[in-house]
C-alpha cells in the first residue's frame, strides 16, 4: 500500500502559492508511516516549522492495475473520504527554491490525516461534484468543490498508473482547493463533504 498525492490540482490554490498551472497531473508519494488514523493526535515537531492544512478528497483503490485507460479508472475505486495532506510549508519553500525533492516537507510521520468515515463508491457516485469544506476551530478556512479540479480523479488514476502500478489499499490524495494555512497547538480540524463531517482531528 502506498499514498499518492496530487499537487496543484485546483487553479486558485496553485495561484495562492505562486505556482504555474500544470499541463499534466503533478504527483508525489508519502510512505505508509505518514498515515494518521482517526482518533490519533496531530503532533507538531519543531524541526518542521509551520505546518499547513490541505483538505483533499481521498480515494482508495482496490485492485492491481497499470496503464489504466481513463474510461476504466473509476472502476478501481472502492471507497472515498476526506484527508489532510499536512505540509511543512517553510521546509517545502526552501526545498523548492533549491530545486530539491519535497519529501521532508510532505512525507513526515502523521502527514496523511485520514477521515473517520469511509464512503463506498457506487455506480451513482459523482466524485467531481462534492462540496468540501475545512473548519478550523469552527471557522471555515477552506471551501471548494471537486468540480474545480484541473484533473479529474479518472485523469489522475489513468496518468499515475502509466508510471506506477496501483495496488489494493493505495490511497490517492487528489489535491487541495485554495485557503491553505497554518495549524497550531490545540486546534480542532473538521472536514465536511457535502455538509457531512467525515474528518475530525485534534492538534496536540
Ligand atoms: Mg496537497
Amino acid at each position: 500500500m502506498k499514498i499518492i498525492c496530487i499537487g496543484r490540482n485546483y487553479r486558485d490554490h496553485a495561484k495562492e502559492l505562486g505556482n504555474a498551472i500544470p499541463d499534466e497531473p503533478v504527483f508525489f508519494l508519502k510512505p505508509t508511516t505518514a498515515c494518521l488514523y482517526p482518533g490519533q493526535l496531530i503532533r507538531l515537531k519543531p524541526q518542521l516549522g509551520e505546518i499547513h492544512h490541505e483538505l483533499e478528497l481521498v480515494v482508495m483503490v482496490d485492485s492491481y492495475a497499470s496503464n489504466v485507460p481513463k474510461a476504466m479508472a473509476l472502476g478501481l475505486i472502492a471507497s472515498f473520504t476526506l484527508g489532510l495532506d499536512l505540509t511543512a510549508r517553510d521546509v517545502q519553500n526552501e526545498l523548492k527554491a533549491k530545486g530539491l525533492p519535497w519529501e521532508k516537507a510532505k512525507a513526515f510521520d502523521g502527514s496523511a490525516v485520514l477521515g473517520e468515515v469511509e464512503l463506498p463508491m457506487t455506480a451513482g457516485t459523482n466524485l467531481q461534484g462534492f462540496d468540501i469544506q475545512l473548519k478550523r476551530n469552527g471557522a471555515v478556512v477552506q471551501h471548494g468543490n471537486t468540480s474545480e479540479m484541473l484533473f479529474s480523479v479518472a485523469d489522475i488514476i489513468s496518468h499515475v498508473s502509466h508510471y506506477i502500478t496501483l495496488e489494493p489499499g493505495d490511497l490517492i490524495f487528489t489535491g487541495t482547493p485554495a485557503g491553505v494555512g497554518p495549524i497550531t497547538h490545540g486546534d480542532l480540524l473538521e472536514g465536511f463533504l457535502n455538509g457531512n463531517c467525515v474528518l475530525r482531528a485534534n492538534v496536540e
